[in-house]
């Protein structure tokens, strides 16, 4: 059978073709998608954390509360996820 993207026999083996095909589109997209936004949530988390140790150290009593250790989490996060994702998506060829 012809399918367009591929020649299979006739019958389960179309199905099974068709299923493949839609799934490597998918991923196509998805991957192309998640490369070019990786560093949207590194961005988020690293920003936040910045913004929490900025007011932290400004406006807390003591310094180290809630806003100054949450704001050194996440920045210490963001800061893993940037190293994560850069090297993530460099193996993903699209
Ligand atoms: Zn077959």
């Amino acid at each position: 059978m012809d399918l367009g993207f591929a020649l299979t026999c006739s019958g389960n083996c179309e199905s099974i073709s068709a299923a493949n095909h839609k799934l490597n589109t998918n991923a196509i997209a998805v991957y192309t998608s998640q490369k070019k936004n990786k560093f949207i949530a590194p961005a988020l988390f690293t920003i936040l954390g910045l913004i929490f140790l900025i007011f932290g150290f400004i406006e807390n009593n003591p310094v180290f509360g809630l806003t100054v250790i949450s704001g050194l989490c996440f920045f210490v996060f963001g800061i893993a996820l940037f190293v994560i994702q850069g090297r993530l998506m460099k193996k993903i060829n699209v």
